[in-house]
């Protein structure tokens, strides 16, 4: 589908953005009647569990809401964080010293008719992700089928470009319509203004707290197969008569999600995470002959997969665990997850600091093992 805004060249450096304002209304001027609560619990709304209270929080179900949060915000000159599901996220023990602005916008609407052989779904960021993925595969829709069971709400999804199991959300996100702080105003961004990248997009590099996600819009493909190019999801499948339809993938990818602790399941220790805590790498081809040196060195073999512009992905989690991180290593109130070594996890009633110290430690070993540092994945909120 053609791409409504990349024509649009400004001389701000605003190029891949939309002209064009879904509404025109100023933020600022918005006298607000809302009333935040003070020093809310953070943990309780994060996956991890951790972290200390928001000065002031507060949920939006509108735009309008939105606005009037942001209103507070700036009268009052308190940084403001936005807030989906908590499953991306290590929230420092202090807390956050602003507002917490909680997304809750609800909203599933199917476009009538097809485009160019797509059904355009338009969801509210604060929908649950795996609620919406039950919702397209029980209406035959493919393309997001792989990315079952990841936590978190839709508004998070174009962020970190959510993937897993061969999809990213980047192959069927339309646009997205943000409120940009920088005017007040609401946009809508097409696909390729949001500059999506492995585990990134503009929301997270370039033009790092400038939007607020409101709505994300789909196009996903009815009648279409599931998409089965996953080494761990092929062997689920192998030895069926027939090819699974979306639901039975759906299901299958659940499956192998919880055994890897990557579901959240009710009274799972091993959920206490933040999933991934990090990236895996993509290395130069220089940087993947030395480190394969060093496997054969050690009589490993490395695993790694192609990635773009002749580089090479690692498995983030292959070189945790050669560098002396099992799967249950345990350090006091946090460690590693019994079912996958790449997620560190809240044992109960571990603090931030102790994470940040496991995950320094692990960062520190792997450098010096393999020479690579490893990124972490989840965002750090309040930490100075
Ligand atoms: C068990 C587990 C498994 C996971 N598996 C995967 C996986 O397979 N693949 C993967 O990619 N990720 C995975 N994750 C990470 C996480 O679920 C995703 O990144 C998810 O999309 C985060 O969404 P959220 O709503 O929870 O965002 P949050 O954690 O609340 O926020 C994350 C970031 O997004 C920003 N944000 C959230 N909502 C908005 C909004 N409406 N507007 C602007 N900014 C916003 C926040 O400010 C923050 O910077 C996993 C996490 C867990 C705990």
């Amino acid at each position: 589908m053609g791409c409504a805004c990349a024509s649009a060249q400004r001389a701000d450096g605003l190029a891949a953005l939309s002209p064009r304002p879904v509404e025109r209304e100023r933020v600022y001027i918005v006298i607000s009647p809302m009333q935040p609560q003070e020093n809310v619990a953070l943990a309780p709304l994060t996956t991890f569990q951790i972290g200390g209270p928001a000065r002031f929080f507060v949920e939006a179900k509108t735009r309008t809401e939105v606005r009037e949060a942001v209103s507070f915000a700036h009268s009052r000159d308190l940084p403001l964080f936005v807030l989906g599901g908590g499953s991306n996220l290590l929230v420092s023990d202090s807390g956050w010293p602003g507002l917490v602005l909680k997304i809750a916008i609800d909203g599933i609407d199917r476009h009538p008719g097809e485009v160019e052989g797509k059904i355009l779904f338009d969801v509210g960021a604060g929908e649950s992700w795996d609620d919406f993925v039950a919702h397209a595969v029980s209406s035959q829709c493919a393309g997001i089928e792989c990315l079952s069971g990841i936590p978190g709400c839709v508004g998070g999804t174009p962020v970190q470009n959510v993937g897993a199991y061969g999809q990213e959300v980047s192959e069927t996100i339309e646009s997205v319509e943000v409120f940009d702080l920088k005017d007040g105003e609401v946009r809508e961004l097409c696909r390729e203004a949001c500059g999506f990248a492995y585990r990134s997009s503009i929301f997270n590099s370039t033009e790092h707290g400038r939007f607020i996600v409101l709505r994300v819009t789909y196009a996903l493909t009815p009648g279409g197969r599931p998409h089965l190019e996953y080494a761990d999801l092929k062997r689920y499948v192998e030895g069926r008569a027939s090819a699974p339809s979306l639901v039975e993938t759906r299901d299958a990818v659940r499956q192998i999600r919880a055994r890897k602790g990557m579901l959240i399941v009710e009274g799972d220790p091993d959920c206490h995470s933040a999933g991934s805590f990090f990236k895996n790498p993509i290395v130069s081809e220089e940087q993947h002959r030395d480190l394969e040196k060093r496997a054969a060195a050690k009589d490993l073999a490395l695993p790694s997969y192609p990635a773009l512009d002749r580089r090479k992905k690692i498995s983030a989690a292959w070189l945790v665990e050669h560098s002396g991180f099992h799967r249950g290593f345990i350090e006091g109130r946090v460690g590693i997850s019994t079912k996958h070594s790449l997620a560190i996890i809240n044992r109960g009633s571990a603090s931030a600091a102790e994470v940040l110290a496991l995950k320094d430690t692990i960062q520190m070993q792997v450098d010096q093992v393999w020479g690579v540092t490893l990124e972490p994945e989840p965002v750090m909120v309040g930490f100075q």
